[in-house]
């Protein structure tokens, strides 16, 4: 059915000496054009990997929802655009937790990257008190809800990625069971939101400790529409074995 969207999130990681695996990733995406391939690398390193890639997209790992202007040290929607940028991805748990975004600012910032041209990679997903006290999928569909309203008509240009926050760099990952199940109820709640059509273009990615063991069992469980990758991302070997695993 949907193409498999395999991003790489390369966090706070890679100098220039990481252009060479960029461009192994990129070179190797052409031989599984079935799967869509996508890195998101620091700032520092958006337009370089941007000049390296001829079938992989590239994105930006936030973005600040001003325009431009006196904020010492951020980045707008519309300069990481300028530097090749095709995407973003917000509201991650990362950026939540270390830079305490609410819910309003993500809002904030998706306007501001759709307003740019970027498409939305929209990260939600629990803390493990909140799915031990029974509380992950509505703490999630919130998350999620707060954002919607900016979307009339998503398209491509809205992916959600579910990653539980105790499956993030821990070598953990939900059971499968589990991810069918939460993925089950962001898809009810695009349905219920934009009607079928149009949310069937919107994918949903599971996130937390994919790799290329266990990337093939992921990729086959309902509603999962590709996987947003840190750790594994790093190396292009790991990577493109997850993207042989979604092939
Ligand atoms: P890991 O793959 O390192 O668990 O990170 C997942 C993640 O947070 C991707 O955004």
């Amino acid at each position: 059915a949907e193409r498999p969207y395999i991003v790489g999130n390369w966090k706070m990681n890679g100098t220039r000496a990481m252009l060479s695996e960029a461009r192994a990733i990129d070179r190797a995406a052409q031989r599984y054009m079935k799967v869509e391939v996508a890195v998101a690398p620091p700032y520092t390193l958006i337009h370089a990997v941007h000049r390296e890639a001829e079938q992989i997209g590239v994105g930006a790992q936030d973005c600040h929802p001003g325009a431009e202007g006196a904020h010492t040290g951020d980045i707008s929607a519309s300069m990481i655009a300028d530097a090749g940028a095709k995407f973003v991805i917000l509201g991650h748990s990362e950026r939540r937790q270390d830079h305490g975004e609410t819910g309003e600012l993500i809002n904030a910032k998706i306007e501001s990257a759709l307003e740019s041209g970027l498409r939305v990679i929209l990260c939600c997903g629990e803390t493990l008190d909140t799915r031990d006290a029974g509380k992950a999928e509505s703490y999630v569909l919130k998350q999620i809800e707060i954002a919607l309203p900016l979307f009339e008509d998503p398209g491509e240009r809205l992916t959600i990625a579910y990653e539980p926050i105790w499956a993030i760099g821990t070598g953990r990952t939900a059971t499968t069971d589990d991810i069918a199940s939460m993925h089950g109820a962001i898809r009810e709640l695009l349905v219920k939101t934009y009607g079928e059509e149009a949310s069937a273009q919107v994918r949903i990615l599971y996130g937390g400790s994919v790799k290329p063991d266990n990337a093939r069992e992921i990729l086959a469980t309902p509603e999962v529409g590709g996987a947003l990758v840190g750790g594994a991302s790093l190396s292009a070997e790991s990577f493109l074995g997850i993207v042989v695993g979604a092939s």
